[in-house]
């Protein structure tokens, strides 16, 4: 399904590896991907009209006929959700799952805490607060609409006529985005890199004192971590994947404190936008693991082609927890 990953990251690495591709294209985007008449020329381009027509969708990919593995971004989990993914006839590669687990944020925020992975604490009653913290509304995307309270107080007078949906202890400290991949073909957790993200006014050149941060995305850039996280970013992938049995790309979004200390405030089960700050070269931690260009949109390929020649697809369209 076109969008951000899969043009700059899950296309042009599938296409690398000598995959068929088919891809979803809504009308919104058709001009962005025209600007790559060689990339197009290379896949089977299926246009849709609308991104929230999820039954065009659901028929345009149930129309194709060759076998073929769905590879999910986040586009693809905004606009097919719930009973629709159970309607698609091609497996999904990490499978489904793992995927709705976006639309519940205590359940993600749970998962990594039942992992044995440190999370901020969250606060399922206002008047329980007693430490700053950040307010998560309703359908809020990106980071939108969302605030700081830093007591009770500011939280109600803030929080007045807002939907709520999820208030979490506030961490002062810089975002770190983990990308891992699970691979069952080679059995091991890869430590793919970091990134973190690019959010308007709350990482403006000032933030002005009538304004309040907003965490808007707006871009990406990559990092290199301090070297003695390095060991406990892996090691927090690998506990992720032993109580999930998670298969494929998946990104632990974290604030790392002044102390350092590591706290985990999401997941998400798939490729995430930030992935592409490393495509098509790579980067510091690819070379190592692989000796040659690798980035996400790649890997996952790779994966895919080495459980078709294998006949081992079943492993990597298996459903995780
Ligand atoms: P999210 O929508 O949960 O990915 O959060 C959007 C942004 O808000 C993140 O990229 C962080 O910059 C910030 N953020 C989210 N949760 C926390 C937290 N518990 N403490 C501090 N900042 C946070």
């Amino acid at each position: 399904m076109s969008s951000h990953s899969s043009l700059y990251n899950i296309v042009p690495g599938a296409l690398e590896e000598g995959l068929e591709v088919f891809v979803v294209i809504f009308d919104r985007d058709w001009a962005l991907w025209s600007q790559y008449p060689g990339l197009l020329a290379r896949i089977h381009p299926i246009r849709i009209r609308r991104p929230k027509d999820s039954m065009a969708i659901l028929r345009a990919f149930n129309a194709i006929e060759q076998e073929l593995v769905i590879v999910p971004h986040g586009s693809f989990v905004r606009y097919l959700s719930g009973e629709s993914l159970a309607l698609l006839k091609h497996p999904i590669f990490g499978g489904v799952k793992i995927l709705q687990y976006e639309a519940d944020r205590n359940k993600n925020v749970g998962l990594l805490a039942a992992a044995g992975i440190t999370t901020p604490r969250i606060f399922d009653n206002p008047d329980a607060v007693d430490c700053p913290v950040i307010v998560k509304l309703h359908g809020a995307e990106g980071g939108k609409g969302y605030f700081i309270a830093v007591n009770r107080d500011d939280l109600w007078e803030k929080g007045k006529g807002k939907q709520i949906d999820f208030i979490q202890e506030y961490i002062s400290g810089v975002s770190i985005y983990a990308h891992y991949f699970s691979s069952p073909i080679r059995d091991r957790i890869e430590l793919l890199g970091f990134d973190r993200r690019l959010e308007s006014n709350a990482n403006s050149q000032y933030l002005v004192s009538f304004e309040e941060p907003s965490f808007t995305v707006v871009g990406n850039i990559p990092i290199v971590v301090r070297e003695s996280l390095v060991p406990e970013y892996y090691q927090m992938g690998q506990k992720f994947v032993e109580q999930t049995g998670l298969v494929g790309p998946f990104c632990i979004e974290t604030i790392c404190s002044s102390e350092p200390k590591i706290y985990a405030f999401e997941f998400s089960g798939r490729i995430v936008a930030g992935t592409s700050v490393w495509a098509p070269s790579g980067n510091a931690y690819t070379h190592l693991l692989w000796n040659e260009p690798m980035y996400m949109g790649k890997r996952i390929a790779r994966e895919i082609k080495d459980a078709f020649t294998t006949n081992q697809l079943a492993k990597i369209t298996v459903d995780s927890p």
